[in-house]
């Protein structure tokens, strides 16, 4: 058994609290590839946590009949800090009461760093191993003093001691689909297939937002897009959505969770062969670049009726629900919303009683939309 537990505490928000991320770690650091997993950095997303249970189970299977070749750690709960917080029974674990902040924004992202790195460095660094200890170096020298600057810079140092990084997210009502970068197209496409997941969406370098997963594609693109290394010799970072808000079963959990050992063997972490319960092979997974993601407002406040599904195709101009007016001349008054891509529907609302500019659905389209601007493509809310 290699089995430890880490308890990294956090600055403490008030006297008598004291604020602890924890991680498990399986293996030891070799020549095979390391893996790092977390779940709720969000933290009203809960799919996730339970896909890690069911996770942390397989991989003291795993590690008791030694076949963890390299490092996993898991850290089960990203985010204690959204997690306590609740307004009168609900958990608003995605922004920050402190200051508003979305918690998976405004990570540390290095490109500018490495960049620098790799023009003043006159024999830069090689292998992976080599590369990680570099960014490593350079998350060292970033201080953090609150609790939730803390917990993110905690985060993005640990996580950079791995290889392949895996944010575990869900959305309100949607399937399950993968963000990655552009330069990753291959191991993202095959992640998302792995989980039944219909849809990539692929994010250039340039999307900012600074969510977790671009502290390592912001990192490893750098040096990839120098042609300095491989896509496959790389580091992997990936945002997981494992579906809606409600997705949250053992069932699903499970399936899950060997598909994602299943991943983390493709990259030599492990030999999952024995924890292996194979999902039933799902519809082909398809890339869409960030650029053609279109937010679709709602029009008016109201009740909204859906007439589209997440993973239904959808073309321009289509209507994909209707806002039913309450407050209208006419009785059950509907206001159409119409489809702004040919593509796909991923994600829609749970909480039908919308108001104006609240996000009806999110469409995954081929071609770049209007409202997809370079550096701004990550919607905050
Ligand atoms: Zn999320």
């Amino acid at each position: 058994m290699t089995y430890q537990r880490l308890d990294i505490r956090l600055p403490s928000p008030a006297p008598g609290v004291q604020l602890t991320v924890l991680a498990h770690q399986f293996g030891n650091r070799s020549n095979a590839r390391s893996a790092y997993l977390h779940a709720g950095l969000h933290a009203d997303e809960h799919p996730g946590l339970l896909v890690l249970q069911h996770l942390l189970e397989q991989l003291r299977q795993l590690d008791a009949a030694g076949a963890i070749d390299g490092l996993v750690t898991v850290v089960p709960y990203a985010n204690p800090i959204g997690m306590s917080q609740r307004l009168f029974g609900a958990v608003v674990g995605r922004f920050d009461f402190e200051n508003g902040e979305n918690f998976n924004r405004n990570f540390p992202l290095l490109d500018k760093m490495v960049a620098a790195y790799l023009a003043k460095a006159p024999d830069p660094a090689r292998s992976p191993n080599q590369w990680r200890s570099v960014f490593s170096k350079m998350l060292d020298e970033a201080t953090a003093i609150g609790p939730s600057q803390a917990l993110k810079l905690e985060l993005a140092k640990l996580s950079m001691e791995h290889d392949i990084v895996l944010d575990l997210h869900c959305d309100t009502d949607c399937i399950a689909h993968v963000y990655a970068s552009e330069l990753q197209v291959e191991r993202a496409t095959l992640l998302a297939n792995l989980l039944g997941a219909p849809v990539v969406m692929l994010e250039p370098r340039q999307a900012g937002g600074g969510a977790f997963d671009q502290v390592h594609s912001s990192a490893w693109g750098t040096v990839q897009a120098a042609g300095l290394l491989s896509e496959r010799d790389s580091g992997f970072s990936a945002t997981v959505e494992l579906r809606g808000q409600a997705d949250v079963s053992d069932e699903l959990a499970a399936a899950d969770a060997s598909s994602l050992l299943r991943f983390l063997e493709s990259e030599g972490v492990l030999t999952a062969e024995a924890a292996r319960t194979q999902r039933s092979p799902g519809e082909p997974t398809f890339a869409f670049p960030l650029e053609g993601a279109s937010h679709v407002p709602c029009p008016c406040a109201g009740v909204i009726v859906y007439r589209k599904a997440p993973g239904d195709q959808v073309s321009v101009g289509e209507v994909i629900a209707e806002v039913v007016r309450l407050d209208g001349d006419e009785f059950n008054q509907r206001v159409p919303i119409l489809s702004t891509v040919d593509g796909v529907m991923i994600v829609r609302q749970l909480k039908r009683l919308v108001r104006p500019g609240e996000r009806a659905a999110l469409l995954a389209g081929k071609r770049p939309v209007r409202d997809g601007q370079a550096g701004s493509l990550l919607l905050d809310f």
